[in-house]
């Protein structure tokens, strides 16, 4: 979401002039996109600070701003204890940068937190900042209404707000035509994507469904899904096109329906299974990966194995997984305990990503032998004459380049993986 955002950013600021570099060295105006999430996140921010202090003290006109979260959640503040920074702006403020920049650049500190309802960005087009050209995020709302106890997500992005279909539609339609062949539509919980015009709703599904139509070269990824929210219905979207991908995000948090319900997330263990099921039943192909936290408040021995279980029985194909991180101002901060201790936390993580390591591999060792379409996104890394692509349930494949280049669709037979990546040839 950061990275589509800088995008949207670029974008503004190149409209009235500015052009991006890539040394920092010659920048006159550096701008660093922050995130909140967990304190570790906001530790990376003010290392960054630290590091290009030189940078100020060589050219004494140099502007720098923090944009995004964590200028949202501690607006003026940073410029207290952080006299290297010229500018804060918030997620919803970015129209207003070129004024800042200008006011910055006069000498003044400039400011904009603002929230908004109604701000989408959805007349700008974003400069892609990606170096493959294949794969693409498009942004369909933003904020988040979903009050979990844990996050900082709403006091920093403000209330849930979807974006005009025809906006979106719009930016995706350019994207193909400028080659890309992947979108990845985003929103905190896509699943309450809603936008009524003249008495006609589109809700999810049906923005999955148009977009799914632009082309079927075009592959469609989203994320996130929220438990509570997933339907049948959008299960059964996916089912009818081939080109939206069949891998689910699906966050769980927790396998224990006591911490999900301090979490305030609104399902229980039993609703996730539930769910899970629907997805394997209707789409017998489609991979699931999850979110997981580690030590939130109260957690005993007996909820933590509650989350190993639910991974073991759901076999998630891949995870994201975090120790709990207390957020000022959350739910969580103001009215629970913080009280797993550090060294709980620790150990709990690991033992979830080394059931996670076994559960990714094994999700991988059932695709040797098959035969994936795989959309082509580059070079390897690792090994420079091989390309890489992903199938649609998300996995890396890495295959001989054989004439073929990257945005192609090839048929690759997998015939043996590492923990991390399918490798195979094209057939
Ligand atoms: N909206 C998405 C959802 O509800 O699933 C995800 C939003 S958040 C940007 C991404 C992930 O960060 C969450 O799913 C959660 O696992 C993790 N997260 C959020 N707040 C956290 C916290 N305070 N400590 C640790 N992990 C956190
Ligand atoms: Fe945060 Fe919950 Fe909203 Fe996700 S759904 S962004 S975890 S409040």
């Amino acid at each position: 979401m950061n990275v589509a955002d800088s995008e949207v950013v670029v974008s503004i600021l190149k409209e009235t002039g500015f052009k991006q570099t890539d040394d920092i060295n010659d920048a006159g105006l550096i701008l660093i996109n922050t995130c909140s999430i967990r304190e570790n996140a906001e530790q990376r921010i003010w290392s960054k600070l630290k590091s290009i202090r030189h940078l100020k003290k060589k050219k004494k006109d140099l502007v720098v701003g923090l944009i995004g979260c964590m200028a949202e959640r501690l607006k003026e503040k940073i410029l207290e204890t952080e006299n290297l920074v010229d500018m804060v702006v918030g997620p919803d403020a970015y129209r207003e940068l070129p004024l800042l920049v200008a006011e910055a650049e006069s000498g003044h500190k400039a400011v904009n937190v603002l929230l908004s309802r109604e701000e989408t960005y959805a007349d700008i087009s974003p400069v892609r900042m990606d170096k493959n050209g294949v794969s693409s995020f498009v942004s369909v709302m933003r904020g988040c209404n979903n009050m979990c106890a844990y996050c900082v997500v709403p006091y920093v992005r403000g209330a849930e707000r979807s974006r005009d279909p025809q906006s979106i539609m719009r930016e995706v339609g350019e994207l193909f035509e400028s080659g890309y062949r992947e979108v990845t539509l985003l929103g905190q919980n896509v699943d309450s994507f809603k936008w009524t015009y003249d008495g006609e709703t589109t809700c999810f599904h049906d923005l999955l469904e148009k977009v799914a139509h632009v082309s079927p070269l075009l592959r469609v990824r989203f994320s996130t899904s929220h438990p509570k929210d997933i339907s049948d219905e959008l299960l059964k979207t996916i089912a009818r096109y081939d080109n939206i991908c069949k891998h689910i995000h699906l966050p769980a948090q927790s396998g224990s329906t006591r911490i999900l319900k301090l979490m305030n997330r609104e399902y229980s263990l039993e609703w996730y299974m539930d769910r899970v099921k629907a997805i394997r039943k209707i789409l017998p192909e489609c991979a699931i990966s999850t979110d997981l936290i580690a030590g939130f408040c109260t957690e005993t021995d007996e909820d933590h194995k509650l989350t190993l279980s639910l991974m073991e029985w759901a076999g998630f194909d891949f995870a994201y997984m975090f120790k709990y991180s207390e957020r000022p101002g959350t739910k969580a901060a103001r009215k629970l305990k913080d009280d797993v201790p550090e060294n709980i936390k620790t150990i709990r993580l690991n033992e979830i990503i080394s059931l996670q390591n076994k559960l990714s591999a094994k999700s991988k060792k059932l695709d040797v032998g098959k035969v994936f379409e795989v959309l082509i996104e580059d070079r390897s890394r690792r090994t420079g004459d091989n390309l890489s692509g992903r199938t649609s349930q998300n996995k890396v494949v890495v295959f001989p380049e054989e004439g073929h280049r990257k945005g192609e669709y090839v048929n690759v037979l997998i015939d043996k993986c590492t923990s991390a990546t399918l490798i195979g040839k094209i057939i």
